[in-house]
């Protein structure tokens, strides 16, 4: 047992519930909005089904969220924010849409890049509650890391000058089983074979071999996005699996190097490393009747998501002495190993966690994982 203290507001991690909107099937079987927020307070609250008589919903207009006449058994959580997602009809601007959201979560990554320091936004939630869609996004609505890219090289022109100059590195990998996979190479192999995890002095945790690319711009960057979500769909296909049991973290290493105008030599490097994590689905898989590969892929998405909430349940209390910090068990999943660098030290943390506004016992899961992290 590590903290049941609750995360939010805590020391370098931060946590933020999104909820999306009805899907066109939800709003055919007529499905109940089972959630209201307050984004003043920054409160989720979640009603279930049975205690909200049809009818009963009323619309609030600050907040543009349901509010519930009979809230008899309604729980109530406390993050950083809670964001409601855009009401296209009416356009309400409390609403927070992908720009919005890019606001509040990416821009400020980014000034922490750019100031040295590594940072890392996660993705929490079931399959199909928003979680690619607030990382990727689509063409009409970027998401996050496209967004997030667009920013850095507009910045990185503003600020590049006689004697300051910037590069840029991504790379792009899954995590499988507890194993890597590499998801830029040229080519994808009908068995891929998994990478090594190796941990140095200096560098900290890093997968072995793994394929990074130079970029100049966004365009490129946005090449090598769209070729690595195709690979992340392929090798979940040829593994029989969906690319919603696997972790992908995508990353970008930012190098500021500052030289002698006159020497023309390198006087002071800067690297920080800004990591985006769309987190295999948390969907307890239902385990009657799941056998062998299944059975395995859920328990390992059980415990790497388990063990991410301990760590940044560890991390998150700021007040904890350093002893204390010799013991978060990074080790313990191949995914809180690789995050070490970008979850510790001085990095900051979000932790997106993404809920569909009509689903009981899903919703509840993530808003109590994202609420306590045990
Ligand atoms: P996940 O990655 O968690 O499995 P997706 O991102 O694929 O879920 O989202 C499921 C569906 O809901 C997609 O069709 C997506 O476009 C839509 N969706 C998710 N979040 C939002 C949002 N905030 N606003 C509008 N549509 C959304």
């Amino acid at each position: 047992k590590y903290s049941t203290d609750s995360l939010v507001g805590q020391g370098n991690v931060r946590v933020l519930v999104r909820a999306r909107p009805f899907l066109p099937r939800e709003i055919e079987s007529e499905s109940k909005c089972l959630l209201s927020m307050n984004s003043a307070l920054g409160t989720t609250t979640l009603t279930h089904p049975d205690d909200i008589d049809r009818g009963d919903e009323l619309w609030d207009g600050v907040n543009g969220t349901p509010l519930f006449r009979r809230v008899k058994d309604a729980k109530e959580f406390v993050f950083d924010e809670s964001l409601w997602s855009v009401d296209r009809t009416t356009k309400n601007a409390q609403l927070v849409d992908q720009g919005a959201l890019y606001d509040k979560v990416g821009r400020g990554s980014l000034d922490h890049a750019f100031e040295g320091y590594h940072t890392c936004i996660l993705a929490y939630g079931q399959t199909g509650a928003g979680k690619s869609y607030t990382m990727i996004g689509t063409d009409d609505e970027p998401g996050l890391i496209p967004r997030t890219c667009y920013d850095l090289f507009q910045r990185i022109e503003k600020l590049t000058t006689a004697t300051t100059t910037f590069t840029v590195k991504i790379s792009y990998f899954e995590i499988y089983n507890e194993h890597v996979y590499d998801l830029l190479l040229p080519t994808v192999a009908e068995s891929p074979t998994p990478l090594k995890v190796r941990e140095s002095p200096v560098d900290g945790p890093y997968v072995k071999d793994l394929t990074t690319y130079s970029v100049r711009s966004y365009a490129e960057v946005e090449k090598y996005l769209k070729r690595g979500n195709r690979q992340r769909a392929t090798a979940a296909t040829n593994m029989n699996a969906t690319s919603s049991r696997s972790h992908a973290v995508f990353t970008i290493a930012l190098k500021k190097i500052e030289s002698d105008a006159v020497m023309d030599e390198t006087t002071e490097e800067t690297n920080s490393r800004i990591r985006f994590v769309d987190l295999a689905g948390s969907e307890r898989a239902n385990s009657t009747g799941t056998t062998g590969t299944r059975l395995r892929e859920g328990a390992n998405i059980n415990k790497s998501l388990t063990t991410l909430g301990r760590v940044i349940s560890i991390l998150a209390e700021s007040s904890l002495a350093s002893k204390k910090r010799d013991i978060v068990p990074y080790r313990d999943s191949t995914l809180t190993w690789l995050l070490k660098d970008n979850l510790g030290g001085n990095s900051k943390t979000a932790m997106i966690a993404c809920v569909s506004p009509c689903d009981y016992e899903e919703s509840l899961s993530t808003l109590r994982y994202a609420s306590q992290a045990k």
